[in-house]
Formats: structure tokens, sequence, C-alpha cells
């Protein structure tokens, strides 16, 4: 298990790599150099973000822990209060599901990610449960990985929409971000795991 120093090192190495292969698929895309530099910013910012983020559930005082939890719950809850209330976001992911070259209706598309995540839900409900109240649970695990990706690729196409800098996000390189999000999480896991 890791501490802070050990994550922000594996982090901050794999963020230079993330970074560095952001900026050859950006070029290798057809995107100009500065589109580039920007796409590799995003991407090695957020790896080595994300490669810290799991432990917001294990921190050493009491506060820090509660607040972990706190911030766990209020994003799930969040995400499902979107799905409910903004129906757009179906096709949002039905529209992610389509970058990965797969054809089809964004909202069919959509619907069909999320019965297979809430049937997944569904199966490991009680663990999921338990681990969410848990010290040390839910972020280090790899329905973790997946969600902060997904939500990750959500809230950057989002930024994209603001234009000026971020407009380089929209489309693919937004999914690029969430699969950098993906990848810290991971690293993350892997300190740990030694
Ligand atoms: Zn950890």
């Amino acid at each position: 298990m890791g501490d802070f120093k050990e994550h922000y090192e594996a982090g901050k190495s794999v963020a230079v790599l993330a970074a560095v292969a952001g900026l050859l698929f950006t070029l290798n895309g057809g995107g100009d150099f500065g589109e580039g530099v920007i796409v590799a910013a995003g991407i090695g910012a957020v790896v080595l973000a994300t490669s810290l983020l799991p432990d917001i559930d294990h921190q050493a005082s009491k506060p820090r822990q509660a607040a972990g939890r706190v911030g766990i719950v209020t994003v799930v809850g969040g995400i499902l209060g979107l799905v409910i209330f903004v129906p757009d976001i179906v096709d949002q992911l039905g529209l992610i599901v389509t970058t990965f070259g797969i054809t089809g209706n964004p909202s069919s598309l959509g619907f069909g990610v999320l019965v297979v995540g809430g049937s997944i839900l569904l199966a490991s409900g009680g663990e999921m449960f338990d681990s969410l109240t848990t010290h040390r649970g839910f972020t280090h695990s790899v329905p973790f990985v997946v969600f902060l990706g997904v939500v990750t690729i959500l809230v950057t196409w989002h930024l994209s929409s603001y234009g000026g800098i971020f407009a380089v996000f929209a489309g693919q390189n937004g999914v690029l971000v969430g699969v950098a999000a993906a990848i810290g999480t991971l690293v993350h896991l892997g300190v740990d795991s030694k």
C-alpha cells in the first residue's frame, strides 16, 4: 500500500508518458501542434490527479474520511439525478459508444449502456453499498475506474462546449481524457497492490 509520495511519483511518471502519447496521437490524427499540446496537458493533469484521487476514502483524519464518504455518495447520487432529470445524458453515453466505432442511434446505445451498467450494479449492489460506506472501499475498485472514466468524458465534453481552449476536447479528445482518468486510477491501484 503506497503513501502519498509513492502515489505522486508513480502518477507523475505515467502522466508524462500519457501526455507524450496524447501529443503523438493528436498529431497522428491530423491535429496541429497547439491542439496536441493542450490535449497533452489535459491528459497529463488528469492522470496525475486521478492517481491521487482514490485516497479520499482513507485519509488519516476522521473528518477527511467522513468528507470522502459524503463526496462519493454525493457524486453517485448526482449522476443518478442527471440520468433521471437530464435524459440528454443517455444520448451522450450513446455517443461515447459510437466513438469506439459502433454505429447506431445514440439514444438506443446509451440506453443499452445504462441497462448493462444497471445489471452490474444490481448484481453487486450489496457489496457495493458496503464498500461505499467502508473505509478504503469503492474508490479502490475497478467499478470506480470505469465510473470515473465515463464521468470524466461527460464532464470534459461539457467543458468543451464552453469553447476557447476547451474546444479541442470535443469528440474523440474528450474520450482520451476519460481514458487518462481510468489510467491514473489504475496506477493508484497498482501502487497500492505492491
Ligand atoms: Zn490508496
